[in-house]
This record gives structure tokens, sequence and C-alpha cells, in this order.
């Protein structure tokens, strides 16, 4: 799925942050890198700070704009070390990671990374949906573009785990408080029958055992298995009899 996201790196005039873009990327990932109009096509500085994710930069795209960049996505998010005198909605980092794990099984979707110097032009950032800004230090808030790159891939990579966490996690299965009831009678009459509660003095037990019990709070195959002890007490205490 991460495939078909984009990473988009316009106009790079330093041809050691297309390598290290590639390599934050890969780190996290993800693998689809276009490149608009860089100052320099990759070069040995690149490979040598990609390090081992020269397959990515291998497999970098180059085209003249971002029109052309982002024509197949249904996405496009675009980044801005500070807000402009545009406004435009904008995403936080984590909603940034969110949104394009959730659409991207829809359609490709990009991410928008500016110039070293002076970032995206308006018109580029008015070709996205939506603008990211990393809250860093307000006093000096602009990052590196490969570490810009490396957090916001890594809040992707957040997204993306947890919606895999959410798939594959077998949600526990409770008893209904009728099952629970069910078990502390069965308890009850157990208990009394082996004489651990004398019907004189019942005491606190079985308010002590409830509270043990619900704070355990055993899943239905552990109330199941729990169920199955008291009847084998009863059992053998028949036998015996
Ligand atoms: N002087 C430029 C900063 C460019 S930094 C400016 O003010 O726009 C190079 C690129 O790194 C930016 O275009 C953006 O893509 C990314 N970047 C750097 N800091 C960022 C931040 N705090 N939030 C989001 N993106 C950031």
């Amino acid at each position: 799925m991460l495939e078909n996201i984009k990473i988009v790196l316009v106009n790079t005039s330093h041809t050691g942050n297309i390598g290290s873009t590639a390599r934050a990327m890969k780190t996290m990932g993800l693998s689809q890198l276009v490149l608009v109009d860089p100052v320099s096509p990759p070069d040995g500085k690149s490979s040598a700070l990609a390090a081992g994710a020269g397959d990515v930069l291998a497999n970098a795209k180059i085209v003249s704009t971002v029109a052309e960049a982002v024509a197949d996505c249904g996405l496009v998010v675009g980044t801005s070390a500070r807000s402009r005198t545009l406004s435009w909605p904008m995403l936080e980092p984590r909603e940034c990671g969110e949104k394009l794990v959730s659409e991207v099984p829809k359609y490709p979707v990009a991410l928008v990374f500016g110039r070293e110097n002076n970032g995206l032009s308006n018109e580029e950032l008015q070709q996205c949906h939506f603008h990211v800004c990393i809250p860093a230090n307000p006093e000096y808030s602009s990052l590196n573009l490969a570490a810009a790159v490396q957090t916001l891939c890594y809040e992707i990579r957040m997204a993306h785990l947890s919606e895999t966490r959410h798939e594959t996690t077998v949600q526990e299965e409770y008893p209904l408080a009728d099952d629970l009831e069910g078990f502390y009678s069965h308890l009850e009459q157990t208990l009394h029958k082996t004489n651990f509660i004398i019907p004189q003095h019942p005491g606190m037990v079985m308010t002590k055992l409830r509270r043990l019990f619900n704070r355990a709070r055993p899943e239905t195959q552990e109330l199941n298995i729990l169920r199955g002890i008291l009847a084998s007490i009863e059992k053998s205490s028949k036998d015996n009899t």
C-alpha cells in the first residue's frame, strides 16, 4: 500500500538531499520518489547519502512540473515551514499521515516538498488539497529537506502500523453480565458444598471474590475454564460420597 504514496521533491538544489530523502523514505517503507525539475540529477553524492536505499534513488522519476508529478493522484498535500499569507486547509503531521494512509487504497496520493532556499511557490501550494507544517521551534522552524521528509514519513508509517495492527489483533471476547452472575452463583454453591463458606458466617468472601474476578475481567474462554473447574470439584465430591 505504501508504494502508492509519492514523495515529490521540487527543484532540489543539493543532490545530497535527494539521496538522504531516498534513505528517509526506505526506512519508513516508502519507495516512490518523484523529482520535479531538479537543479542537477542524482549523482555520486546522492548515492553516498542514499546508502542502502540506492534502489529508491535508481527508480526515482524525473518530471518537469508539479502538475505532471501529481496528475494521477487523488490527494495532494504540500509542505511548508511557515504559514503563508495564503490561508489553506491545514493538517497536523499526524493527521497528514492518517489521511494519506486512509485514502491510498483508492488512488495514488502525494506529499510535495519545496526548494531548500525558498520552499514551494504559491502557485505550487495552490495545487495541493491541504498543507502540512511541522510545528517546529517558532524561532527556527525550517528543517533540512530530508529531515522534513523523514518526520512526515514517520507519521505515515505510524498510521500504517496502527491500521495493520487493528486488522490483525483478535478482539478478546468477554462474557455477558448474566454469564458472570451464573459463574458467581455456581462458585458460591460450590464453596457452600465444600464448607469453605458456612451459611451462619458468610462474611465478605463472595464480595471479595467478585472484586477479584471483576478486576481480572475474565474472557469468555477463561470463564468456561473456571466453570469447568467448579463442575470437576462437584463431580469429585459426589464421587467421594
Ligand atoms: N526557506 C524555506 C524553507 C525551505 S526548507 C521556506 O521558508 O519555505 C525545504 C523544504 O523542507 C520545505 O519546502 C518543506 O518542504 C520542508 N520543510 C522544512 N521545514 C518544514 C516544516 N517545519 N514543516 C513542513 N515542511 C518543512
